[in-house]
């Protein structure tokens, strides 16, 4: 007998083998190397984990119990392959070329990019695959248990506990190894097509060995066919059909069949290999499931469990070795599929659940790839523990009672619920994120009302009287009879009402709803790809020159001369162009990335080297960086305007420094010119008077007064220009008090009173108030107002001159008028005046250098005020004006 503790080491050592397979392809995919990876024989034999445990040993207990029905389960995907395979191509086309990573990956991204539509798909499928997980422990159970119970006595929960940890571990050992970007697993696909092998060879030996080891050929088997395993009546009914159907469903829907079938796609013609090796794969796979039930029903003891017969016959004939080879069999079946669908659930619940969830926690941080590359890696464990973690459950709360095959119809009606949005998304443009979400839920609602919770037979939220006569007494709502329903098998009537209520609400809400514009550009993007002929060379189209020739656009000539030796160097050559390699057009992306930025460098290859689409997120990446661009040149614009008028502005002052150069030269000359003239004339007075020693005395004093009257006007204007560049140049100390404007008006017309009166002018003065006050330097308004009434005085001849000072209050300001009644100022020297030496008068007084108002302007600016010439229409007429407090002074200044 063939001790359990053996077979838990067989178990162990073809683990190990099975590691050592998937290690060594794992190596020489990296090394580029895995040219029988390429063959479309591995692909098919990985769609084989179509054929799990339910199909290993259950369809040989569906034979026995209810005859024929179990070829549905291997006619539904070959009709799919061979009658539907233009569907499959074109999904399989579309997943690869838009590197799908999963059926929540294609269900969202089809409907743009949309985050809940991926979650909602990723429970579905996660609740969907639990039973199925439940049915590969609940098998392996059984068959463990068939050995445990003839050496050791061991619980059947204890042994299912154990095998899901061992699974969770296998898997976790075996398919979170490394992140593919792809999500392409080599070691796993190329350890499932041994396993494939391995299950077909054990099933087809214990066939072999039932027919012509235990029986006398095909003849004898099925001359034993006991009455009762062929049904009467018609053999398609409804329930025929439904299987079928589901089971043709399950090859595009279920998680783990979509990973292999479309994930792991390599190339399209592996497609057009498996169209018919599948078939034929599955095929011998039926072969023998007659007649091993046959057998085990003739030759077993009666209430032999039929799901075992697989193990058990050979066992009853103490072939123990064939037994453990079959017993091998069962143990790849629901190994393979476990470990595909960890994976594929895995990969769904890392992406679209717990990575966006972290991503959004850790929002403020900026995420390093490799926390990134850590987290996805710990985020897949779990989900693979929380994965068996509920297939365990579903088992032990079952209690493992249900037929294998129930179990996993049920989980194949779950995920069927995607069929329609997957079959609108690949072909219908107008479905809608909308219409797919409400299909899927509605879906998944009633198949979960009508044939999940009803599983649990009563134990789990449906107590046993709400699924006999419908909740709250509510008959019409009864889980197995919906609105009086007379369908009577259970599976029929569940798929007809959820996947019909499914595509009814999928097809009227998609009518209903708008698709919004990223959702049509993804309906476009995948659907058109696949109509119209591809828009990319193919990669044999484009050679390694093209490349040169693209590289030295974007990096230059010498640039991109160096990438291209550096990467001939390290391929060995000496000279010339590298050959074409992933590697070459790897390095060659990164080279570009640097200059374009990474999306752009990327779609420029994709343009150039590969048959790949370019994906929404490829656009958008691309629209990001020309944004970056945009912004940057933006930037530069403003920074160029600027200068440009940071430029203008030293133009402005360059021009105003040349003017005020000239000035001081013109001014200078002035000076010169108006200091010599007294010089002049003293130094010649002078002269006469040293040499005339016999001058009369009054000569001696004519002349002395001359040199005296000159000395005294050159000492004046060197008083003004000094005065005058001592405020210009802003030194002069300001004496700001609170004067009485009275005052100050009083004190310059009494400076001018003499000469007032010498020429018979007579001045009025009209102050208002008379006690204005004004914070002031009294001394230097004065000389202002002294100036300007000189001014007056000397120019505003006329037959009785009247000169008026006038002031007032203006609001925060004073104003001081000073006017006389002489002949004025005409517009053209209204310019001049306030210039320095500018005198316009003819009647300018000898002693006068053009000087005052320059210096009165300055004064009054000095004190936050200023001067003007008012139109007047007789005489002339000059405004002061200057703010009444300081702090308004100094708020002007
Ligand atoms: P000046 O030292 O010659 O008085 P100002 O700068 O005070 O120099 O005046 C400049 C010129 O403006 C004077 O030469 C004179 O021609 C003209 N001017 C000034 N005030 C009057 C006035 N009240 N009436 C007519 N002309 C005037």
């Amino acid at each position: 007998m063939l001790s359990f503790n053996l077979l838990v080491t067989i178990c162990l050592i073809y683990v190990a083998i099975l590691f050592a397979v998937a290690g060594w392809a794992e190596g020489r995919a990296r090394a580029g190397r895995a040219k029988f990876l390429q063959s479309p024989i591995v692909y098919t034999l990985s769609i084989s984990v179509y054929c799990t445990a339910w199909t290993y040993y259950g369809a040989v207990g569906s034979a026995a119990r209810n005859g024929l029905e179990f070829v549905t389960i291997y006619l539904g995907p070959t009709l799919l392959f061979v009658g539907w395979f233009w569907v499959l191509r074109r999904l399989v086309n579309i997943g690869r070329t838009q590197r799908i990573t999963s059926i929540a990956d294609f269900i969202s991204s089809r409907y743009g990019n949309n985050a809940p539509l991926a979650v909602i798909v990723t429970l579905l499928c996660v609740i969907g695959s639990t039973p199925y997980i439940a049915l590969q422990l609940q098998s392996l159970t059984l068959s463990f248990s068939v050995f445990a119970t003839e050496s050791v006595e061991l619980s059947q929960t204890f042994i299912a506990f154990w095998l899901a940890v061992g699974l969770a571990l296998f898997t976790i050992l075996f398919g979170t190894r490394n992140i593919d970007a792809n999500e392409r697993h080599h070691g796993v696909v190329t350890a499932i097509a041994v396993e494939a092998v391995v299950k077909l060879g054990a099933l087809l030996s214990v066939g072999v060995f039932v027919v012509w080891g235990i029986a006398d050929g095909p003849a004898d088997i099925f001359a034993r066919i006991p009455p009762d395993m062929m049904a009467e009546g018609p053999i398609v009914t409804p329930r025929w059909a439904t299987l079928t159907f589901l089971a043709a469903v399950a090859i595009i829907c279920l998680p783990r069949m979509f990973q292999v079938v479309v994930v792991e796609n390599t190339a399209e013609d592996h497609l057009a290999t498996a169209s018919w090796a599948f078939p034929l794969y599955l095929f011998l796979m039926s072969l023998f499931v007659l007649p091993i039930a046959i057998g085990g029903k003739s030759f077993l003891p009666a209430g032999s469990n039929p799901d075992l017969f697989v193990v058990t016959l050979p066992l009853a004939f103490d072939q123990f070795g064939l037994a453990t080879l079959a017993f091998l069999g069962g143990f790849s079946s629901a190994t393979s599929m476990v470990i595909v669908a960890a994976i594929a659930l895995s990969t769904m619940m890392s992406n679209h659940i717990i990575l966006p969830i972290w991503i959004r926690a850790n929002r403020d941080r900026n995420p390093q790839s490799d926390d990134v590359r850590s987290l996805l890696l710990v985020a897949r464990r779990i989900s693979i523990l929380a994965i068996l973690a509920l297939g365990y459950m579903y088992y032990a709360v079952t209690d493992g009672t249900a037929a294998l095959a129930s179990i996993g119809l049920i989980a194949f009606l779950g995920v069927a619920q995607l069929l329609p949005a997957l079959l609108g998304g690949l072909f219908w443009n107008n479905a809608t994120r909308a219409g797919a979400l409400a299909g899927i839920l509605v879906g998944f609602a009633i198949w979960a009302y009508t044939l999940f919770l009803p599983s649990f037979e009563g134990q789990f939220i449906l107590s046993e009287a709400a699924l006999t006569t419908g909740p709250w007494g509510l008959q019409w709502l009864a889980p197995r009879s919906l609105f009086g329903s007379t369908i009577e098998d259970p599976l029929v009537h569940a798929t007809a009402f959820s996947l019909g209520a499914n595509g009814v609400t999928f097809l009227i809400v998609s009518l209903l709803t708008v698709p919004s514009a990223l959702e049509r550009l993804q309906a476009v993007r995948m659907i058109a790809s696949q109509d119209a002929t591809p828009r990319f060379r193919a990669s044999s189209g484009s050679t390694v020159e093209d490349l040169f020739i693209l590289a030295q656009r974007i990096l230059g000539r010498a640039d991109a001369t160096t990438l291209f030796d550096r990467m001939a160097k390290t391929q060995g050559k000496e000279s010339g162009l590298p050959d074409l390699t992933d590697s070459v057009i790897r390095n060659l992306e990164r080279g570009l990335a640097g200059t374009v930025g990474a999306a752009t460098a990327h779609a420029m290859l994709a343009q150039v080297s590969g048959p790949e689409d370019l994906s929404v997120e490829d656009l958008f990446a691309m629209a990001d960086e020309t944004a970056q661009i945009m912004e940057y040149s933006h930037e530069l614009e403003i920074k160029s305007e600027q200068l440009a008028a940071n430029a203008q502005k030293l133009r402005d002052v360059n021009e105003r420094l040349t003017e005020l150069s000239s000035q001081k030269d013109v001014f200078l000359s002035q000076v010169s010119h108006e200091l010599r003239t007294p010089m002049t004339s003293i130094r010649s007075f002078a002269e006469i008077m040293r040499d005339s020693p016999d001058m009369s005395e009054s000569e001696k004093h004519r002349f002395s007064s001359i040199i005296h009257d000159e000395s005294v006007r050159l000492t004046r204007l060197l008083d003004e220009i000094l005065d005058l560049s001592f405020l210009e140049s802003g030194k002069s100390k300001l004496n700001i008090r609170t004067e009485s404007i009275t005052g100050i008006i009083t004190r310059s017309e009494t400076s001018v009173a003499a000469l007032a009166a010498r020429k018979s002018a007579t001045i009025i003065s009209d102050i208002r108030p008379r006690a204005l006050l004004a914070d002031v330097d009294g001394d230097r308004l004065s000389q202002v107002l002294i100036n300007l009434l000189t001014n007056a005085i000397k120019y505003g001849v006329a037959d009785t001159p009247i000169i008026r000072i006038t002031a007032r209050s203006r609001g925060p300001e004073v104003l001081i008028r000073v006017s006389d009644n002489g002949p004025g100022i005409s517009d053209a020297d209204a310019r001049l005046i306030f210039e320095k030496f500018a005198r316009v008068s003819d009647t300018g007084e000898k002693g006068s250098a053009g000087l005052g108002l320059s210096i009165s302007r300055e004064i009054m600016r000095t004190l936050g005020g200023d001067i003007e010439l008012a139109p007047s229409l007789k005489g002339a007429t000059f405004d002061v004006t200057f703010p009444k407090s300081h702090t308004a002074q100094q708020a002007a200044e």
